[in-house]
């Protein structure tokens, strides 16, 4: 709590960089920083090359102001500065909430307007503990644009409404909807839309509002707001919340981008030789550690929150970001919710400019508490590294069977560190998941690693992998089509492929509806039993075992003294990452079987009076004693 109290007081101190553009019939204000122009101005457009100019004043800690009167809304406007001898060019300012089309101008406009029917009794669904928690990440092309899918406004914000889309979500079981980013980005020119081009979106332009090419309109400011607002509110009434990913660590250009043209170099870490510093591999990477970037990105992510009603955040290479950071955006999500979710990758494409240990990287996740990272760990030793073709314990490699247990007890420092130094201060910082948008999808890459086995032994190692992630003591995550066998035919960066790599093959839901069932099945299995969302480091190390075997290629994970708990009074889950059907040991007792050889009931298979169990080659059997 002192943490809380002492990091809101220091970013109270100046003037917000969110209310650039203040909106009253009466009167537009205006508002930008910059630290280092000589003279700013606005250019308010009445029409495309039609505008009248706004003088702004040098006040408080680099704040620029001025205002005009009247009712401006529907104008387009443009913030630039004289630095250095000369004008820089125009730009929409870095806080534009509603931009032209292609993010070029800001627009001015009354923000309530755009909200949709029932936005003010929007709510977010109940959600009591984070490690309840199951997301499925997907993007909105993806989701959407399959001939199959039963979906009008395909690849846009509204084909999220449709009741085809939202009821499959309900009922495979998901808790959270992580989209791929949709705030305004630049690889699609929304110009062009018609030519149906594919981006995953990770190249910001503005930030804070929605990207134009998943609206139904581009070129009117106010749709793509109202639109987005409309996903959510359909999403929020299905009971499923909304992570958005963020991608703060770089932008589509230093220079020519609005952080660059209102402040030069301000918000990016510089080389010592005067180059952009690229711990994004993206060509640039961003300065959190710089007073005003911080600012930026703590004022951005609760401008979501609260006008979108996000319930999440993924930060992409949050490892370029400073963990003091990552602890404002908290304590800032905390005031408005403390149940908005806060996780990311903790690692860079290359090394930031800025001392390792200061870094929201993996290994100090539990210096940022709730805040999560994904666990390449789990994900490493399931199914292999994506570096290499090798592979993991659930497609038959022993050796990583320790690295499934770190997985399985949430990334904790477990009983003196018994399967390795933890990461994570409690079990729901760690993201449990084997894979997302990067990389290979499941199913390719259970092909490149162990392609001299059957498709049919294929989907028992896909079912295998995905029941350690679903059982785990983590936050769960599940990349959208996994359910479906999904397959990119082989392209591990699908970053730009045409649709026809990147749809969800909905028609999949009959020609693999066993694997299907399977996922829906295990899902409701683990939202059905507490004994493997346990929430704490300190239950995980009091009521987590693993039993001893003969076979390195078996792992006997029990969650026991769960009365009071659970339905259950113990849960084992048997894990058989081998070709051979095994048996072990398990203390003598009556259990309902919730899984066994590639079924799932969460109603019960069976029930079994016994001490021994046989568990079927690449499967998993789980039983609840009752
Ligand atoms: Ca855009």
């Amino acid at each position: 709590m002192m943490l809380t109290v002492a990091l809101t007081a220091c970013m109270a101190k100046q003037p917000s960089l969110e209310n650039e553009c203040l909106y009253s019939p009466s009167q537009t204000r205006f508002s930008f920083w910059s630290n280092c122009a000589e003279q700013m101005e606005v250019r308010i457009y009445q029409e495309e090359d039609s505008y009248f100019t706004v003088p702004l004043m040098k006040g408080k800690n680099d704040f620029w102001t001025g205002s005009v009167k009247g009712d401006q809304a529907g104008k387009f406007y443009t913030v630039r500065s004289f630095q250095n001898g000369e004008w820089a060019p125009e730009s929409p300012g870095i806080f534009a909430k509603a931009v032209s089309v292609n993010g070029q101008r800001a627009a001015i406009l009354d923000l309530k307007t755009t909200d949709p029917e029932g936005w003010d009794t929007d709510v977010r669904p109940a959600m009591p503990d984070p490690t309840d928690i199951v997301v499925y990440e997907t993007h909105l092309r993806d989701f959407t644009m399959s001939p199959n899918a039963q979906i009008k406004k395909k690849g846009k914000f509204l084909a999220l409404t449709e009741k085809p889309a939202i009821s499959y979500l309900q009922q495979l079981g998901i808790t959270h909807l992580q989209i791929l980013p949709f705030f305004d980005y630049g690889s699609i020119d929304e110009t062009t839309l018609a030519k149906g081009r594919y981006n995953w979106g990770y190249d910001p332009v503005n930030y804070n509002t929605p990207e134009g090419g998943y609206s139904s309109d581009p070129y009117d400011p106010s749709v793509r707001i109202r639109e987005a607002k409309e996903m959510i509110h359909a999403l929020h009434k299905a009971g499923i919340r909304v992570v958005m990913d963020v991608v703060y660590n770089h932008t589509y250009d230093a220079r020519g981008c609005a952080l660059g043209r209102v402040v030069p170099n301000y918000f990016y870490r510089l080389n010592p030789d005067g180059t952009f510093a690229n711990g994004s591999g993206c060509g640039n990477e961003t300065a959190s550690d710089h007073e005003m970037m911080r600012r930026f990105m703590v004022e951005s992510v609760a401008y979501w929150a609260r006008e979108y009603h996000i319930d999440g955040f993924r930060f992409d290479l949050m490892g370029i970001h400073d963990q003091e950071t990552m602890r404002h955006i908290r304590a800032a999500l905390d005031k408005i919710d403390p149940t908005i979710l806060t996780y990311g990758e903790g690692w860079a494409a290359m090394s930031p400019a800025y001392p390792y240990e200061k870094l929201a990287m993996k290994q100090f996740t539990h210096l940022m508490p709730r805040v999560g990272a994904f666990s390449d760990d789990i994900r490493n030793a399931l199914i292999g590294s994506p570096f290499d073709t090798e592979r993991g314990f659930a497609s038959g490699n022993s050796a990583n069977r320790n690295a499934v247990c770190f997985g399985l007890v949430g990334g904790i420092n477990y009983q003196n560190n018994r399967f390795g130094e933890g990461w994570s201060g409690e079990p729901m910082q760690h993201v449990s998941y084997i894979t997302c948008h990067d990389n290979y999808c499941l199913r390719d890459r259970i092909e490149v690693s162990a392609s001299s086995e059957s498709e049919s032994t294929h989907l028992r190692m896909n079912k295998l992998a995905q029941t350690a992630v679903l059982v785990s003591q983590g936050m769960t995550f599940i990349y959208g089509g996994e359910e479906l066998f999904r397959t990119k035919k082989g392209i591990d960066n699908s970053y730009q492929s045409p649709d026809s790599i990147n749809i969800i093959p909905w028609e999949n839901q009959q020609l693999y509806k066993d694997l299907h069932d399977y996922y829906v099945q295990m899902i409701a299995i683990r939202r059905a039993h507490k004994g493997f969302r346990l929430g704490s480091a300190e239950a995980v190390n009091s009521h987590v075992e693993f039993l001893s075997t003969a076979d390195e290629g078996l792992i006997v994970y029990r969650i026991k003294d769960l009365e009071g708990t659970d339905s259950a009074r113990s849960l084992v889950v048997v894990l058989n990452g081998t070709a051979n059907a095994l048996q072990t040991q398990v203390p003598e007792a009556q259990y309902t079987v919730l899984a066994h050889d590639g079924e799932a009931n969460v109603a019960g298979l069976g029930v079994l009076q016994t001490n021994k169990v046989t568990v079927e080659p690449y499967s998993a059997t789980i039983l609840a004693e009752m």
